[in-house]
């Protein structure tokens, strides 16, 4: 039987698949090669593009400052890994019972790893293709890149999650969505990013644009991933509690930084790598471990700006379908000052934790006397 956009939209459907649109391979035939769905299936004649809503609950521990949790389990990392493997996963089989082809695919970070790595061999392609999810998803039509590279549908706003499948079954393509169909260049993602990560609207020169193999042109603005990892992964004190509460003399100027979003994962992987500050006879700290203990995962900004500022955004102007009785903000959005907590002279209090929970007593001479 002749398989059909349409049987496949219905079987998404029932799979309760809250968002799907499907793209022609040739609109990404301009696609680097290291970042093509050609170079994973060079049979692939469609992309399918899913979305799954992040439930705008999930945020509200975050931007009351009390539970970390939930963005990661219900709204980002574990998110991802629910819904890919199985939804993605049975509308895959649903494909191959019609007898196509179906690879899916899910991103990898930083976007574009696999561009950094050397082929194996001489006119090879590197075993690291990754394609990029959200410009392969616009070009399938399912929603449009927002300015701040947060990707947009109509029915939720900025609250999804995306994955891909790739298939040799020819199907009726959705139109791509126009730049500015749902994002409202308002600039929200801008001024409440806590890393400065979204720059200012200066001029087109800025911008990082997409062609579609000549059907449309899309564009959005050149974020300052570092700033937004190092966020992201806690080591911003404007919007991690926790660091500021263990580490009070830290205050790395993430705003300023012009670090690259993958010197921002080596050297926070390198800390959650047990590696950090390890230094002949100084103690060894699993960052990851330790941030894991207060919030699940990374995912300490909990997309302050990019997110939560701009669904709020797109629900006062009813930009978008899923709507609520009560808007999500009811008092200003919380941050934390950059500076350095005030310690008093000549007091290490990163060393008296360390000291007091290895050694308890140490500081008021009990385990000096224990040892004698
Ligand atoms: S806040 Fe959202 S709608 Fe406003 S400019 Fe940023 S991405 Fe676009
Ligand atoms: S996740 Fe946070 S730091 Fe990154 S762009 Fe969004 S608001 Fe800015």
């Amino acid at each position: 039987m002749k398989l059909t956009s349409q049987m496949i939209k219905e079987r998404a459907a029932e799979l309760g698949i809250d968002c799907i649109a499907i793209g022609n391979i040739e609109r990404f035939a301009g696609a680097p090669k290291l970042m093509a769905p050609q170079s994973i299936f060079p049979e692939a004649r469609s992309v399918i593009a899913v979305a799954m809503r992040i439930p705008r609950g999930t945020y509200r521990g975050i931007e009351e400052g009390t539970h970390w949790h939930n963005y990661t389990f219900y709204s980002y990392n574990k998110l991802n890994t629910l819904f890919r493997p199985h939804l993605s996963y049975e509308l895959c089989c649903f494909i191959e019972d019609h007898g196509y082809e179906a690879v899916p695919h899910f991103p990898a970070v930083p976007e574009g790893n696999g561009t950094t790595r050397e082929p194996v061999a001489e006119g090879k392609l590197p075993p690291d293709v990754v394609c990029s999810v959200r410009v392969i998803a616009a070009g399938c039509g399912i929603g449009e890149i927002g300015y701040s590279k947060v990707f947009l549908t109509k029915k939720f706003g900025p609250r999804v999650r995306l994955g891909l499948i790739f298939t040799d079954a020819e199907l009726e393509p959705d139109p791509i969505l126009d730049t500015g169909d749902i994002c409202l260049h308002c600039g929200a993602c801008v001024r409440e990013c806590p890393g400065n990560a979204v720059p200012p609207v200066k001029n087109k020169d800025e911008r990082l644009y997409v062609d579609f193999n000549g059907e449309k042109q899309i564009w959005y603005a050149d974020v300052r991933m570092g700033r937004c990892t190092l966020s992201h992964h806690g080591l911003n004190n404007e919007c991690s509690p926790f660091l500021k509460k263990e580490f009070p003399n830290m205050a790395l100027e993430v705003r300023n930084t012009e670090m690259t979003e993958e010197e921002a994962y080596i050297m926070t992987y390198t800390m959650a790598d047990g590696k950090w500050g390890r230094k002949p006879g100084a103690q060894v700290m699993n960052y990851y471990d330790y941030i894991k203990k207060h919030t699940g995962y990374y995912a300490i900004c909990g997309a302050r700006g990019c997110i939560r500022a701009c669904m709020n955004a797109l629900e006062k102007t009813k930009r978008i379908e899923n709507l609520f009785h009560n808007p999500f903000y009811y008092k200003k959005s919380w941050l934390l000052p950059h500076e350095p907590t005030e310690v008093p002279e000549g007091v290490n209090p990163y060393r008296e934790a360390y000291l007091d929970e290895k050694y308890p007593g140490i500081r008021d001479g009990e385990y000096v006397k224990a040892k004698k």
